[in-house]
């Protein structure tokens, strides 16, 4: 995926050879790491710029919104990271039929019309029947559904495809080999490659929508992101056909025994944001639930195109909320409506619908 030689410009302090990488007008993988070197820290300012200038060119003020809904907080998995992790004594269950169709009736009437299912690795509870009868429910209160679940064969992923989802986010959490097995020493997230292809096998299986992305703080900073960048210009040229996305959560309120290793500072963030913007203009990106209503603020214009609106991060918690334990602590606590309105102030329109069956006669 990377070289030594990108290490090496990773590596760079010079300005002006980062501001050459800016200003080339197809930018190479090399041009990428020398926007993410050291060297890119002065011009930052001008790296903002050139975002904000792609991002509107390509999208103009549109934010997409979306919900996640949470199925399950049942996990065999033990990512040290994680509240799900299994164990962790929490109050745990995984949404019966009814209880979704309970939860999309409540994020229906909050307006939302996207709807992210996600699940923990609970291969017994929530199986590929199950989900194909989630995401047949989900269309009944929603317009598109996607997937965020742990990584699938193609042939299930084929089978939630024919019952109507149209995308999977499957997040790497880190490409760093070494702090990838350490933070995932129990479990099925072990399997590294297994996770690398995911995102190649739902393409396979004709997925429409592919969001690739890194938990930032498990490993350092400058590498993961040129990895990211890497890893999604090469999804982009093979799946050309699906739309390309990218997600940018950072480590933040983790499990009390678990010390973020590589914090991610808010610069930082806007560093990585507006470089991949710069690397990658036709690529989608979201903003994390984690991040607060002040921080999308200033970022809006940089390259967001997708937040979430209104997030619980437990199942069962829009209709029934704070009877079982979250994910991570969420820092923006605005309705749908609230965040709706907050767009509209700062000049940006919200899209509350992602896609529609009418556009295709099958889906
Ligand atoms: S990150 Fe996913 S697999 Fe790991 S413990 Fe949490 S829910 Fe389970």
């Amino acid at each position: 995926m990377d070289s030594p030689h990108l290490h090496g410009l990773l590596e760079n302090q010079n300005a002006d050879l980062a501001r050459g990488a800016l200003h080339r007008p197809i930018k190479r993988p090399e041009d990428l790491a020398l926007l993410l070197s050291p060297g890119a820290d002065a011009i930052l300012e001008e790296i903002a710029q050139e975002a904000k200038r792609l991002s509107l060119e390509r999208f103009g003020y549109t934010v997409g919104l979306y919900a996640p809904l949470y199925l399950s907080n049942i996990c065999v998995g033990k990512c040290s990271y994680c509240g799900f992790r299994a164990d962790l004594k929490i109050v745990r269950r995984t949404l019966t039929q009814e209880e979704i169709t309970r939860e999309l009736q409540t994020v229906r009437d909050l307006g939302i019309q996207d709807i992210l299912l996600v699940s923990g690795e609970t291969p017994r509870n929530v199986d590929t029947n199950y989900l194909e009868k989630a995401i047949q429910s989900t269309l009944e209160h929603a317009s598109s559904v996607s997937l965020e679940i742990a990584p699938q064969p193609v042939k299930d992923y084929r089978a939630m495809r024919r019952a109507g989802a149209t995308g999977l986010t499957l997040y790497q959490e880190t490409y760093d080999r070494e702090a990838y097995n350490k933070v995932h020493a129990f479990g099925p997230k072990g399997d590294f490659m297994n996770r690398l292809a995911a995102l190649d096998r739902a393409g396979e299986a004709g997925m429409r929508k592919l969001t690739a992305g890194a938990l930032f703080g498990l490993s350092a900073w400058r590498l993961e992101a040129l990895r990211l960048g890497i890893h999604t210009a090469y999804l982009q040229k093979r799946w050309w056909e699906s739309q390309i996305s990218i997600g940018l959560p950072r480590l933040k309120g983790t499990p009390d025994m678990f010390d973020i290793p590589n914090r991610i500072d808010d610069r930082t963030l806007v560093h990585m944001l507006t470089v991949l913007r710069v690397f990658l203009p036709e690529v989608g990106i979201s903003i994390s639930t984690r991040e607060t209503a002040e921080f999308k603020a200033n970022v809006l214009g940089l390259g967001v195109t997708q937040m979430s609106a209104g997030s619980k991060t437990e199942p069962g918690g829009y209709a029934e909320p704070n009877v079982s334990a979250d994910q991570f602590a969420i820092s923006d606590d605005r309705s749908p409506a609230e965040v709706a309105e907050g767009l509209l102030a700062l000049g940006f329109d919200p899209v509350w619908k992602d896609w529609d069956r009418s556009f295709v006669s099958t889906v």
